[in-house]
């Protein structure tokens, strides 16, 4: 490589989206990635044995209320309308989820109209808490206890491996709570999942006369002299050798098990309580109703610490793990030949569309430099 290349550590949608705004801007890009297909976790596969287009690191939805990440992704796919619309089973009978009009209504064998149903469960809603400091009390203002115990704690404590009073506030905010019958997971105004899969959109995104992809290659430090640029997306602890020590993810994990027909009838299933020790059951071939496929396949999804040797997923954020992380992040800012974004190396819980959105952003400056 001659010193006009600039580098992008990681493939997935952060690494991918800088080297193509690089690239369109007259920059020759390298993009380097440990794993051996482009695409993160966002990964998609045909399964040999089914035909069903696998998320092989867990389903992703794209979706997003921002008009110019939707035309940006729309650019590398046909982009299929798809609606996530996930069911929580439960001791007390199975549910429609996120929690909504008709949740309530069967939860407590009402039959409350919309106006009825936010008195109803505001009635239930713990009204000491005024300023709730973690994600307990959040829930417990907002739905009460019954609520709370059945959908969210035990989900909440498989996922993340502690008490949910532990956890941030933001993190429920993640899941809307609606007074009416709108069952879609998402609240977003464009939801939709790529014809042919993730890898398929991002392989078209990488596809430039001025990038370059080199798989099954790892970041080395001894790399950085050799480009005038690096755009790193991996965890940001690795890169400084954990000299701070380890920042804290969790990992998810799957049984997978194939069958004839329809083995569940629904693309996502919960088990939000403690009894199963897994948090969600996936089939993938309801992730694409576009297609039609005899057998199907099914993942048991679990919950565990990333240990050296897993991939890091969710970020955990507990104030220790914050704390080391400034420190990385204060080191990061002396260096400025390297740019760090992403999930992992901005340690931050971001949906996919934020990735584009930060990675349009920082190489726009980049280029406006
Ligand atoms: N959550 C829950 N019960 C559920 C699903 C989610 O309590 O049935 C909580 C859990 O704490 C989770 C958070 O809501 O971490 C956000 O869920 P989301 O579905 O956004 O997580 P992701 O899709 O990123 O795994």
């Amino acid at each position: 490589m001659s010193g006009k290349w600039h580098l992008c550590v990681g493939a997935g949608f952060a690494g991918s989206v800088v080297a193509r705004e690089l690239a369109e801007a007259g920059h020759r890009c390298l993009v380097i990635d440990q794993r051996s297909h482009v695409g993160g976790n966002c990964h998609t596969q045909r399964d040999t044995e089914t035909g069903v287009l696998e998320h092989v690191y867990g389903p992703h939805i794209f979706n997003t209320n921002d008009r110019s990440v939707w035309d940006y992704v729309c650019r590398f796919c046909v982009m299929r309308p798809y609606v996530n619309r996930v069911k929580a089973d439960t001791s007390r009978g199975i549910f429609s989820f996120p929690i909504n009009l008709h949740t309530i209504n069967q939860f407590f064998g009402r039959k409350l109209n919309p106006t009825q149903a936010k008195e109803f469960i505001a009635a239930k809603g713990d009204r000491t808490i005024q300023q709730p400091k973690n994600f307990e009390e959040q829930a417990l203002q907002m739905v009460g206890r019954e609520l709370y115990e059945t959908f969210l704690y035990g989900y909440t404590k498989k996922q993340w491996g502690c008490e949910p009073r532990e956890l941030s506030a933001d993190i429920l905010k993640r899941l809307p709570v609606r007074f009416n019958y709108n069952d879609a997971y998402y609240d977003t105004t464009y939801q939709g999942i790529p014809d042919e899969g993730y890898t398929s959109m991002i392989s078209k995104l990488l596809e430039h006369p001025n990038i370059e992809v080199k798989l099954q290659c790892a970041w080395q430090p001894t790399m950085a002299s050799e480009f005038i640029k690096i755009f790193y997306t991996g965890t940001v602890d690795s890169f400084y050798g954990l000299c701070f020590g380890r920042l804290r993810y969790r990992t998810v994990y799957w049984n997978r098990a194939i069958y004839n027909g329809d083995y569940q009838g629904n693309a996502v299933i919960n088990y939000p309580e403690i009894g199963p020790a897994h948090t969600r059951v996936h089939e993938h071939k309801h992730f694409a109703p576009w297609e039609s496929h005899e057998k199907t396949l099914v993942l048991t999804e679990f919950s565990k610490e990333t240990g050296p040797e897993d991939d890091p997923y969710y970020p955990k954020r507990l104030p220790a793990d914050l704390d080391i992380f400034e420190k990385y992040r204060t080191l990061s800012e002396l260096n400025p030949k390297v740019t760090f974004l992403g999930r992992l190396a901005t340690y931050r819980y971001l949906n996919m569309d934020a990735v584009i959105a930060q990675a349009i952003r920082v190489a726009r400056d980049y280029l406006k430099r």
